[in-house]
């Protein structure tokens, strides 16, 4: 069970306002805040170099922090500054040859989907999509039909950045493999608010962000790859973090997940996701995960019964993620007369995952995303204030 009133007394952004956009970008509790601060100032004492060497454990204990976290080895971490920037290097790492095939889903993200296009071209692979079944998440009855020995990767959306959807993922994996094809899990929005075990799901890749569920600052991301999948992969534009130069015309590898790394990064928003994964921990992912899918239910209902507001969640199971749209009115103009109410709600676009809208002929619907810190009475005065909109 998540202590409501301990958490909102950690978040001070919780208060004055209805906050539902934790997919977007969310409140960091005052943990990390103080994490973040209080290192900017010691970089500003006695320069960023002594700062971040007082605290090299902690940044070396990081790594087994996300394998707490994402039920892999300290050795398959690393981190970056974005989920994007996790997910571009991976997928840049798998060998692509002329005749390949790689398949992803219909709510493949829009950053994901034009680099995926993008290789492809360049190797003369082909990118396919994976229809979804009749609850809309990822059919894999389908998939079973695409797959062959062409088909080198298969890029799979946890939870979609525009609806409450969480897709299957060991069933997934399990047809994959079947067919030789690696699983290259896209657990942006999922880590922080759905359990994530890298190990019970069997996938061979994810990627991630802090600044999502997790409650991190923003331009922090994280990747994980299974030790003998990395083995397999081709790492490219690695400097002397990701290798060593050990003679003037040659370099060593690394040989774990750290290769994917760049030497300079961000040392006080590092230490701010290292301080919102602890956090996470703490509070159990277990518990955190039900309060939000509680939360989440509680608005899609409130939701769904008012006359004229529609909710617009796939699949067979939901998580935080709330779509809805109001009659006739813009989502954009739902979106800011909320905000005007102390409301915080985004709005997601075609533009963010095109293949699942269009299909849907969807072209932008608002996103409500209520963490475990929103209380019930805010949620109550959310579907109040919707309500009064009609
Ligand atoms: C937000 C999002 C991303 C990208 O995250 P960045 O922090 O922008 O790198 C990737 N996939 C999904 C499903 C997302 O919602």
């Amino acid at each position: 069970m998540i202590d409501l009133d301990a958490v909102r007394a950690d978040t001070p952004g919780c208060a004055g306002r209805v906050f539902l956009d934790s997919a977007g970008s969310s409140l960091p509790p005052r943990q990390v805040l103080d994490e973040v601060i209080g290192h900017l100032r010691r970089e500003a004492e006695i320069g960023g170099y002594r700062a971040a060497g007082e605290r090299a454990a902690d940044l070396e204990a990081g790594y087994g922090t996300f394998a707490e976290l994402l039920g892999c080895a300290a050795s398959e971490v690393a981190f970056t500054d974005s989920a994007t920037r996790s997910w571009l290097s991976l997928v840049d790492a798998v060998p692509l040859a002329e005749g390949d095939r790689v398949l992803i889903s219909e709510v493949e993200y829009a950053a994901n989907a034009v680099a995926l296009l993008r290789l492809a071209e360049q190797a003369g692979a082909r990118v396919e999509v994976i229809p979804s079944d009749a609850a809309g998440q990822l059919d894999v009855a389908a998939l079973r039909e695409l797959l062959d020995e062409r088909v080198r990767l298969v890029s799979l959306v946890h939870v979609p950045t525009n609806g409450g959807l969480v897709n299957p993922v060991r069933e997934v994996v399990d047809a994959a493999h079947e067919a030789g094809a690696l699983v290259l899990l896209d657990a942006c929005q999922s880590i922080g608010q759905v359990p994530v075990d890298m190990r019970e799901l069997g996938v061979d890749m994810l990627s991630g962000t802090g600044r999502k569920w997790l409650r991190a600052p923003r331009g922090t991301g994280f990747l994980a790859v299974r030790d003998e999948v990395r083995r397999r992969l081709r790492p490219r534009l690695v400097d002397h973090a990701g290798a060593a130069w050990v003679s003037a015309r040659e370099y060593e590898l690394r040989d774990d997940a750290r290769v994917f790394e760049l030497w300079e990064s961000g040392v006080a928003e590092r230490l701010g996701l290292l301080r919102a994964a602890r956090y996470a921990l703490d509070l159990g992912i277990g518990a955190l995960s039900s309060a939000v899918a509680e939360g989440a239910a509680t608005l899609r209902a409130g939701l769904d019964a008012l006359p004229g507001v529609r909710t617009h969640d796939l699949g067979e199971r939901r998580c935080g993620i709330v779509t809805f749209t109001v009659g006739g009115t813009d989502p954009e103009d739902v979106r800011n007369a909320l905000w005007d109410n102390d409301i915080a709600v985004t709005v997601s676009s075609v533009t963010s995952s095109r293949i699942d809208m269009a299909r849907r002929g969807l072209d932008t619907i608002v996103r409500a995303s209520p963490h475990y810190f929103v209380a019930p009475e805010q949620l109550e005065r959310a579907i109040a204030a919707v309500a009064g909109l009609r």
